[in-house]
């Protein structure tokens, strides 16, 4: 048998295309011929499943070697395989998916979430880092001849017969001169990981397994105890800190949707814990940029979500438009405002403890998503000098009876760095007030989104210029200075300071160990505040 032929496809020179624009990163080439290999073995456990393959399933892994001096890469898998006329059908006919296919055949027989492919491009990634691909295989029909197909990356192909015992599929390689930085191990094995690590099925490489085929998010929460979840976290993160709690995502309509995202210890910065979430569809890595399909603050958690609901190699904006991904956004940050009453409700106490290292992430979410902000206002804690805990309404409610000012506005007053202004606490203590610590990065904007949302309340800086307007409730002041001797003090603040821009004025305080004390304007210096916290 000798036969040669022309792919079918309406462009002349789709390659080039191909290879230049479908992926922007070679790398996934192997990703997809990996992942047609765990299909392809998918789909004969399905066959012989329902009874259409009656032969031995055999060991069913797929393993993954190099050739240096060869310059080949060889994906083997020992799958249902491809007879002459399905190499021809599926392969030669881009995009025309065989995957798609044999969904639409077999999809009331079995849960067809199992089949990775439905682009039916992914196998010409391969020429992206090939000048020629071969595939040797042979189908599991009975009486089927193992086959060759050649191809050097343009229109024209080639089939033979082949040599091959077992039922399966080779993928051969023949690396471009351009591409000769995947014939190492390192790189191969560091494709590997980053792709293959949870795939379904084996992959052997280097004589090692080198995936965990049953991930603990495929499996149901019933089945799993705390030390398997702290397990998974360690192989995500090796060297993290054992995360707080987790929750464990588990959507069937309308949309597909599984995953554990773990509340790591989230200290006061940022910036640096983002990007530690992974995204798979089917148990296979597709980036770790989950920017449009987490919301913003949401992304400071860790874990994996997994979706063959998220449209993948496609671009940014066309992720942002699609609706599954809104859904998918707008379900999780309902999930994690669950999860968190549901810890508040159980157990407060501990809730209080976890708050000390969560309290930043949750305050993040209420200023950024107004949907968060309704959810979380009713755990979302406060805690003063003194250490004791408060919800906004319980605080609200104290407020409302222990602390007007001489307008007989709500107030609350606040510190942002309890050692730098510890005579002021104690002054607003002395007088009766209690003062919340809020000296996080984030809270000069939670401390105006409370604004906001408060009825006839504001919030005061202990140093704030406009203190002296509180009640003394029945604490005496001593004046200690006359009025010759105020100026006198004035002047020597004023040369000190230096900027005219500065008022100095001199109030009688109640605490007598304090002769004198410099406040700010609250307004100026929290605007000044917002600018140095920025975003928000
Ligand atoms: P997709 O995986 O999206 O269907 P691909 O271009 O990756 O598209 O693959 C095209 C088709 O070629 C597959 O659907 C499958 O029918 C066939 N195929 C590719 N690789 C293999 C393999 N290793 N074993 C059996 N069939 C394969
Ligand atoms: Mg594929």
């Amino acid at each position: 048998m000798q036969e040669k032929g022309n792919i079918s496809i309406h462009t002349e020179n789709i390659f080039p295309i191909i290879k230049k624009f479908l992926y922007s990163d070679h790398e996934i080439f192997l990703r997809e011929l990996v992942s047609n290999a765990v299909d392809a073995s998918q789909k004969i456990k399905r066959l012989a499943s329902i009874g259409e393959y009656s032969g031995e399933l055999g060991e069913l892994k797929v393993t993954v070697s190099f050739d240096k001096e060869a310059k080949t890469i060889t994906i083997s898998d020992a799958g249902l395989g491809m007879t002459a006329e399905e190499i021809k059908k599926y392969i030669n006919q881009i995009a025309f998916s065989g995957a798609t296919e044999f969904v639409e055949k077999y999809k009331d027989k079995g849960d067809e979430k199992a089949i990775i492919g439905h682009f039916g491009l992914g196998f010409y990634s391969a020429f992206m880092v090939a000048e020629r691909v071969d595939i040797i295989s042979k189908s599991y029909q009975e009486g089927s001849e193992a086959v060759k197909w050649t191809c050097d990356g343009s229109t024209e192909f080639e089939i033979s017969e082949a040599t091959r015992e077992a039922r399966g599929t080779d993928i051969i390689l023949h690396v471009a001169e351009d591409s000769l930085e995947f014939l190492e191990e390192f790189k191969l094995k560091q494709i590997l990981d980053k792709y293959c690590k949870f795939l379904p099925i084996e992959i052997e490489f280097q004589e090692k397994i080198i995936n965990n085929p049953s991930p603990i998010w495929t499996k149901s929460p019933s089945e799993l105890t705390d030390e398997d979840y702290l397990k998974f976290y360690e192989e995500l993160y090796p060297f993290a800190e054992k995360p707080l709690f987790w929750i464990h995502l588990n959507v069937d309509y309308p949309f597909n949707l599984t995953g554990i995202l773990y509340f790591p210890k989230v200290k006061n910065e940022l910036q640096l814990q983002r990007e530690k979430i992974q995204l798979y569809s089917r148990q296979v890595f597709i980036t770790d940029e989950v920017k449009d399909v987490v919301p913003e603050f949401l992304m400071l958690l860790h874990g994996v979500i997994d979706s063959p609901d998220i449209p993948l190699n496609v671009s940014r904006s066309f992720l942002q438009a699609d609706s599954n991904v809104k859904k998918i956004n707008s379900h999780i940050t309902k999930k994690v405002a669950d999860k968190l009453a549901e810890l508040f409700k159980t157990d407060r106490a501990d809730f209080e403890q976890k708050f000390d290292n969560i309290g930043l992430f949750v305050k993040y979410g209420m200023i950024s998503d107004e949907k968060f902000y309704d959810r979380a206002k009713d755990y979302c804690l406060v805690q003063n000098v003194d250490g004791k805990h408060f919800t906004l309404n319980e605080y609200a409610e104290f407020a409302q009876e222990n602390q007007k000012d001489k307008n007989d506005d709500v107030i609350y007053l606040y510190t942002s760095d309890v050692n730098a202004q510890d005579s002021f606490i104690q002054s607003a203590k002395k007088r009766g007030y209690d003062v919340l610590k809020l000296d996080s990065v984030l809270d000069s904007h939670f401390i105006n989104q409370l604004e906001t949302k408060l009825v006839k309340t504001s919030l005061k800086r202990v140093d704030a210029d406009t203190i002296e307007k509180l009640i003394d409730k029945g604490v005496a002041v001593d004046v200690v200075l006359s009025e010759t001797e105020k100026e006198s003090v004035k002047k020597i603040f004023e040369e000190v300071i230096n900027d005219t821009s500065k008022v100095v004025a001199l109030e009688a305080m109640p605490v007598d160990e304090l002769p004198a004390v410099i406040t700010q304007n609250e307004f100026m210096r929290r605007m000044s505040d917002m600018s140095r916290a920025g975003g928000g």
